[in-house]
């Protein structure tokens, strides 16, 4: 059982958790001193204890922790955690029933009631992040809290502890029941992905940007040339080249995407020969291309919101005008851009202004034909729209 203790919110702030605002930060609570360890309940009060709401202590890039109930007589126990699972598989029935799409977030964090909390299905394994040791310390409960609603083949986790968010790789990831075998072919709308949960951080997909890969798949790709900038195992490579176009270019730094580019492709039946795969620090190839005059119909653009590479520190916030104007000189007259982000510190509004800017500086035109956040089994919350990360615009070049 965890410790819990009573603490209380300074009085501006309460009205945030009246309202149903889920983020615990330090600044908002007058005796913080009082929290030892992470994962101990925190019951917030006013100044005249009453009680507010229930949350957890765990240590985040975003605050000390979340709100999970605003009823006292909640326990946050087996039954608690069970009762959020089985609404998160509910909301999530049409993805169960989907036979072309078997990989996909069963589980929110904060959008489905526990923030720090991720678990994701992948034909009939699940992994369970953990992003912080606050909510780790509620592992046991949430994991027979998730096998009481699940048929599951197996069970794997990720650690992201730190307060960066960085994974943790002191442990196998392995949590219960068949191992199962390496890559684990999953579909994407009809699309195979070869899916690693037993190898580091990252599994080989990003399953935010389905509705976006589908999107290029079906109304952008055919006949056409693409560009996938910061491209990891070539995702949208391969819906591209499965909805016809004529060649893509995949284009990241690590050294390791060139195998798993070529695996995406060839677990699809693609011929691996006939797209280009390079292994480059994306700025080093604007220069190229721009030097060797080479034009694309469509230019992905999804970089993380921070990288560090020999040459280069980039970040979103700092950079993203500048990557945009070395993307809209390599695309061609009525091509099309996709501009996508997950850096979570600004807002859709923002992102609108950093590609006017772009455009503005070269005196170019452009036209937004569709807009994405994220798709629907990555349930946020009204009340922290910060949870809503993902933006995502495809951008006509006009002039
Ligand atoms: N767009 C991908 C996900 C990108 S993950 C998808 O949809 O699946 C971020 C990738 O950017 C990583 O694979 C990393 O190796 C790569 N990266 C980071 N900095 C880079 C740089 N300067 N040039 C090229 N690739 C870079």
């Amino acid at each position: 059982m965890n410790n819990t203790i009573d603490l209380t919110i300074k009085s501006q702030y309460i009205k945030n958790y009246l309202n149903g605002y889920p983020l615990i930060s330090k600044d908002f609570i007058v005796d913080w001193s009082k929290v030892k360890a992470e994962g101990t309940i925190v019951n917030l009060h006013d100044e005249r204890k009453k009680f507010i709401a229930k949350g957890y202590y765990g240590i985040q890039n975003k605050g000390y922790g979340w709100v999970l109930t605003s009823k006292k007589e909640v326990n946050i126990d087996v039954a608690y955690f069970t009762d959020k699972i089985k609404a998160a598989i509910k909301y999530r029935k049409d993805f169960y029933s989907d036979q072309n799409t078997t990989a996909f977030r069963v589980f929110n964090g904060e959008g489905d009631g526990v923030g720090g909390l991720t678990i994701d299905y992948f034909d009939g394994f699940y992994l369970v992040t953990w992003y912080s040791l606050g909510i780790y310390a509620f592992k046991e409960d949430i994991l027979a809290a998730l096998k009481s609603q699940v048929v599951y083949k197996g069970i794997y986790q990720k650690k992201r502890f730190d307060a960066k968010g960085q994974y943790l790789d002191d442990a196998d990831d392995f949590v219960c029941g068949s191992r199962g075998e390496f890559p684990l072919i999953v579909k994407e709308n009809g699309v195979n992905f070869a899916i690693y949960l037993d190898d580091g951080p990252m599994v080989g997909v990003f399953l935010d940007q389905r509705d976006v890969r589908k999107t290029i798949r079906d109304t952008y790709a055919k006949g056409k040339t693409l560009l996938n900038t910061f491209s990891y195992t070539g995702a949208f490579s391969v819906f591209a080249a499965l909805g016809g176009a004529t060649k893509t270019t995949s284009v990241d730094l690590a050294k390791r995407s060139r195998s798993k580019t070529q695996e995406q492709f060839t677990v699809n039946d693609i011929n691996v020969d006939g797209q280009d795969i390079i292994v480059e620090d994306v700025f080093n190839y604007f220069k190229y291309a721009v030097k060797k005059e080479i034009l694309f119909d469509v230019v992905v653009l999804d970089p993380p919101s921070f990288a560090r590479s020999k040459k280069h520190t980039f970040s979103v916030a700092k950079d993203y005008v500048k990557l945009l104007k070395e993307a809209i000189q390599i695309t061609n007259k009525g091509g099309v851009i996709v501009a996508s982000t997950n850096y979570a510190n600004f807002n859709m509004l923002k992102f609108k202004e950093f590609i006017d800017k772009a455009f503005k500086e070269l005196g170019g035109k452009y036209k937004i034909e569709q807009t994405f956040s994220l798709p629907k089994d990555f349930k946020v919350m009204d009340k922290f729209k910060e949870g809503d990360y993902l933006k995502v615009v495809f951008i006509r070049k006009v002039l």
